[in-house]
């Protein structure tokens, strides 16, 4: 039996605006730089970001940045800060790490990108990453993306676990409005699934694709918590129009450092896979 009083027919009619203001509880979407966007030529896609969840050593880093620079891979990504879904001990940025990440990334030709957490430690990071990171439990933080918003920088910017399409163009705009060149990065949203951590939106990809010319990539990792859909998950995001990808990688997954190894592939199937983002991306153009 349903309830009368709460059961509309869906209606379909009206102009696009129009249906948007029938299905919004919130405020009406409202990104105007999103929608205008027009992607700076400096944009080349397929835009491959790889590596590690969190930079180990200065070891780790040379040997990782050596084995994606033969892949033909140009960005390096890697954590230098502690965070958790539980507090613990010695969270927070580790200016060392940074340092040596982004010293011998770059010295082997990486590009490295960093996330930042902090609105106070943006500068400094911003000093040392090609491309500055939001991490997707930051996705809807104002301050940093006001603060961010200030760098003429590229910056990846993750869906948040929970958030809409709407709401994600929403924190893009905070982005877009100032001088930073934002890159969505679709990174899977809670689920009632139990056979994976997150699941990726391959529709949110093909959506955002229909209303911006601004950049988005796929990243399976976190977008499935499983190594084994890594390769096939991110060639779905790239068949459905995505512009790159982000991946974690490392020499050794099983021994990597934090919760992410389950989700990382070896340097072997990263070599695999980057070939085959290059024939799909070509394809799917
Ligand atoms: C990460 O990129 O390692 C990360 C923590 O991602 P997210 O913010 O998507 O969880
Ligand atoms: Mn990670």
């Amino acid at each position: 039996m349903r309830c009368e009083e709460f059961y509309t027919e869906y209606d379909y009619s009206g102009t696009k605006d129009e249906f948007i203001d029938r299905r919004t509880f919130g405020p009406k979407p409202n990104y105007p730089n999103v929608r205008a966007y027009k992607r700076p030529t400096d944009f080349i896609s397929p835009m491959v970001i790889a590596g590690p969840c969190q930079i180990e050593s200065p070891e780790q880093v040379e040997k990782i940045a050596t084995g994606l620079r033969s892949m033909g891979i140009k960005y390096m990504r890697g954590g230098v800060f502690s965070a958790g879904t539980y507090p613990g001990d010695n969270f927070g940025l580790d200016y060392e790490r940074l340092k040596y990440f982004s010293e011998i990334a770059k010295s082997k030709g990486m590009m490295p990108v960093i996330e930042v957490f902090d609105p106070r430690q943006v500068e400094i990071v911003a000093h040392y990453a090609s491309v500055l990171q939001v991490g997707a439990r930051a996705m809807q933080n104002y301050a940093l993306l006001n603060e961010v918003s200030k760098k003429d920088k590229w910056v990846t910017l993750k869906r948040s676990p929970s958030a809409t399409l709407d709401e994600f163009l929403g924190a893009a705009e905070y982005l877009a409005r100032g001088d930073a060149k934002p890159i969505l990065v679709e990174r899977g949203g809670a689920s009632s699934h139990n056979h994976i951590r997150y699941e990726l939106s391959v529709s949110m990809i093909a959506a955002i694709k229909q209303m911006t010319d601004m950049p988005v990539l796929v990243d399976a990792s976190h977008g499935s918590g499983r190594r084994d859909l890594v390769p096939a998950l991110t060639l779905a995001g790239i068949a459905a129009g995505a512009d790159g990808c982000i991946v974690e990688c490392h020499p050794d997954p099983d021994n990597a450092k934090g919760a992410d190894y389950i989700q990382t592939i070896n340097m072997d199937t990263m070599g695999d896979l980057s070939k085959k983002i290059s024939v799909i991306h070509r394809e799917a153009k």
